[in-house]
Parts: C-alpha cells; structure tokens; sequence
C-alpha cells in the first residue's frame, strides 16, 4: 500500500544520546535553511538532560573527528589541548591494530577540515563537554523533551504512534526500573521515528524493528575505568599520550592509556585540559558489575604494579589520586559494557517508518574506541536521506512512503559496509586485552 507523506515531515529521535543529539544537530540546520514546514523534529529523552551514559571521556577519531569538525566543534576542542595541532602516536608493538591508520583513511575525507589547520588524530572529550557543544543552537529549531521516557512504538501504514511517560528518577541508575504509572501514557503520531536509544534494558523503539533488535544485549566480561581531573595551570608536567599493554604470566591482562582530554573549565561555558588514565580489564564477573567507588582506585594501583616504567607509574598514580580527591572536581570512574554478537541484522522496519543508529542497532565492545564515533556517522548518513526526502517534497514530487521505506534501507546498507569492520576491529581488540571467552 502507497501513502502520500504529508509536509511537514514530522521526525521523532528517541534518546538524546551521542547519536540522537548529532543527528538532532544536523535536522537542526535543516530546519533553519529550509523552514518548519518541511520537517518538524522532536528529540524524547529519559534523563533529565541529553547525554546518554553518564561520565567519562570518549575518544573521538576518524569518521566522528570529521563530523565534528564539520560541525564546528572540532577545532573548538582541539584548541584546548596544549600542542593541539599535534599529535603523539605511540610505539606499536609488533601485530598492534592499526587504529591510527584507520582513522587517518578516513580523515582523508576532502573538503571536511578548516584549510591549513592540523587536527589531531583523535581527541579525548568529556562526554558532557562533547554534548553540551553538540546541542548549541538544536533548541532553537527541535522540540527537545527531557524527563519523558519513549514506552512503546507501533508502526501503522500511515504513520508510527508513539508512547511516553514522565521519567523523572533516570539520572538515578539505582531507580531506573521503578515501577511507572501506566495512565500517564501520552500517544503522539510521527512520519518516521528514529530509535538512537541505546542498548540499555530501557530502550524500547529498537525492539521494534523485526531483527536484532529485540535481542537483549549482555554485558561484557570486560571493565572500564577511567580517572580525569582538570590539569592543574600551573603543572609543567609534560603531556603523555601513551598506550600500555598490561602482561601478566597468562599473558595480555588490561590496557592502560593515559592521555588528556577537553572538559568544563573553571569558569561557566569555559573548557580545560583534563588529565586522564583509561585501564580496560577483564572482569570475571560482569554480573555483579562496576566496583563501588571506594574501591576503584584500589583496581588502579592493582594493574599499576604491572607498568614496568616507573615515571609512568608515578604520573599515572598522581592522576588517579587527584581524580579520587573530592576537593579535586576530578572523576574516579567505571563501566562494563554491553554486547551482541556482530552488527544487527536488520535496522529498518519492514514498513520503512521506523530506523535504529548506534548502540541501538551495533553495539560494540569498547576497547577499538570506535562505537560513538560509528554512531555520529550513523547520525550523519541518515541525516542526509531525510534532508534528501525534505528536498523531493518540496519539489513538485509527491513523496511516498515506498520513497520513505527505500530511502531508511539505502542508509542501512551504507551504513553497514561502514560499521561491521570497526565492530571486527573492536572484538579482535578487546579479545587481544582479555582473551578469546
Ligand atoms: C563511560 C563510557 C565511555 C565510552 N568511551 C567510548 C570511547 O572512548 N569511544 C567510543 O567511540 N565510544 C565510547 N563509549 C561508547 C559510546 O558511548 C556509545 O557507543 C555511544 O554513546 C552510543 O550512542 P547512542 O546515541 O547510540 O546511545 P547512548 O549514548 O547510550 O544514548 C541513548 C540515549 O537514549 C536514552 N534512552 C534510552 N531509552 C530511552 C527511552 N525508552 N526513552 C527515551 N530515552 C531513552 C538514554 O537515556 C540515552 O541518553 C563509551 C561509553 C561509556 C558509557
């Protein structure tokens, strides 16, 4: 059955995640060069501000440096970094991935970078930091709608009815599962419904798209920790980016990184360097979870008795004691990752109205640190076929839903040629970390 689809085009990202809030950015400039009645885009999120897993620092690299840059908040951050027209690429030890290689192909990209500016290799950034930059200017064109949770979707032949509920307890991970009232559900009807919700327990839109999707991720046997601070201005302490790989007699047992990142300064809206040491570690027991904070420094100095380099260890050890130092505005933290098997199978619906990006649709391991930065790509792909749909409509052109259906299945199979190597590339690397299990 043949719909006209109606103008505006009236989209719905569910999850203000990395990917939903990059995708919301480039709908944002969609609507402002082309007008609201063309498209009309409404972001739900649960959490009481967009941001998607709370802490850390995520490195941004190839495809998703290039985004950023495209965005404009690249250099914004790059100019932060001491030396930020530079980077320091670590020895590689003999079979090591080639992940700077990898992100330079991509970086290769033309006509994405301010000419005559060097850009790093990649950038640490806070999470927070990247989404705050991320968001400036969407409100002034996406409904952007925190503290309500997405419950359910249905897919009809002329349109996707879609649920929500207040969520005020979600930046509370303790009280994400508390029981909600099933009469504050709200229904609103949408053209397309984006699923960037993540792989958490709580994501609902991507269980609809027949596949993978409905498949409920596990967690990795793996174990992140991160420990930031913002650098003390007056630290003559030379910046390090180093990767170390962590042996024990049964071989590769954790990876250390240690390196800097962008994050809040002192004054508000202002950025800083921040110090950071990464460890990944196996974890034997993903169940039982992330150590209780008290305890994460403990882990740190654990593996650290590892590092055979003993300045490292002392830059590293000064890191970790003023992230855990409460007066510090530092961070001691940690997080196991979730998982499925390989990228999902299927990311669009069958009637074409309903697409997944991210998380939702492959989640990866984290040790390659390619998951966000696949995620922006998603966003950014999919962001042009609707802009391309925006432009048919507005043609003379009717636009049909069999246009709508074609064009999500177009974005699904160039996004998959994409993804499914970085998805390889981070399952090889985080088995080289914790073994084949
Ligand atoms: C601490 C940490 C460090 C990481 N480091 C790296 C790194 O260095 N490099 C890298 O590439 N990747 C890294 N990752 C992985 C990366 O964060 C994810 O791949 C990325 O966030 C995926 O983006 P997403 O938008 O798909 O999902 P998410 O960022 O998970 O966002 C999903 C959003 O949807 C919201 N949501 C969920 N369900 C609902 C619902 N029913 N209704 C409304 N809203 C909902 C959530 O609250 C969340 O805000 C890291 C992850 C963590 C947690």
């Amino acid at each position: 059955m043949y719909w006209l689809v109606a103008m505006p085009l009236r989209v719905a990202i569910v999850g203000a995640g990395i990917g939903g809030v990059t995708l919301a950015n480039y709908l944002a400039k969609e609507v402002k060069s082309n007008g609201s009645e063309k498209l009309e885009v409404t972001i739900f999120e649960r959490r009481s501000i967009p941001g998607g897993p709370s802490g850390g620092a995520l490195v941004v690299q190839g495809e998703g440096l290039a985004i950023l840059s495209e965005l404009g908040v690249a250099d914004i951050l790059s100019d932060v970094l001491p030396g930020g027209d530079t980077v320091s690429v670590p020895d590689v030890p003999a079979g090591r991935l080639p992940r700077i290689e990898a992100s330079a192909a991509v970086m290769t990209t033309p006509g994405v970078h301010r000419a005559g500016h060097k850009m790093p290799a990649r950038i640490y950034v806070l999470r927070e930091t990247l989404l705050e930059r991320l968001m400036e200017g969407v409100q002034e064109h996406v409904a952007v709608l925190p503290n309500l949770e997405v419950s359910d979707v249905r897919e009809k032949d002329d349109g996707v009815e879609l649920d929500y509920r207040p969520c005020i307890n979600a930046d509370n991970e303790d009280m994400m599962n508390v029981a909600k009232d099933p009469d504050e559900v709200t229904t609103a009807t949408f053209d397309l419904v984006i699923s960037a919700d993540g792989c958490l327990p709580c994501s609902n839109a991507a269980k609809k798209i027949p596949g993978d999707g409905g498949t409920p991720s596990e967690r990795e046997q793996v174990l992140v920790c991160q420990a930031l601070c913002p650098r003390d201005p007056s630290s003559t302490a030379p910046m390090v980016e180093q990767e170390i790989y962590l042996e024990q007699s049964q071989g590769l047992v954790a990876r250390l990184d240690l390196g800097m990142a962008v994050g809040p300064g002192p004054e508000s809206g202002s950025l800083c360097p921040w110090d950071m040491v990464n460890l990944t570690v196996q974890l034997e027991d993903p169940v039982r979870g992330v150590p209780k904070p008290m305890l994460l420094s403990a882990v740190f100095n654990r593996y650290m008795m590892l590092v055979k380099d003993t300045h490292i260890v002392r830059m590293a050890n000064a890191v970790v004691s003023r992230a855990d130092c409460s007066h510090s505005g530092g961070i001691l933290h940690a997080w196991v990752p979730s998982k499925r098997e390989g990228i999902g199978k299927k990311w669009v619906s069958d009637g074409g109205r309903l697409a997944g990006l991210g998380d939702a649709v492959h989640p990866m391991p984290p040790a390659g640190g390619w998951a966000a930065n696949c995620t922006m790509g998603d966003a950014r792909c999919l962001a042009a076929h609707i802009s391309t749909l925006c432009a048919k409509s507005a043609s003379d052109e009717k636009l049909e839903t069999e246009d709508v259906r074609s064009s999500l299945c177009n974005y699904e199979a160039a996004r998959k040629a994409v993804v499914a190597p970085f998805v390889a590339i981070s399952v090889e690397e985080t088995k080289r970390i914790i073994g084949d299990k």
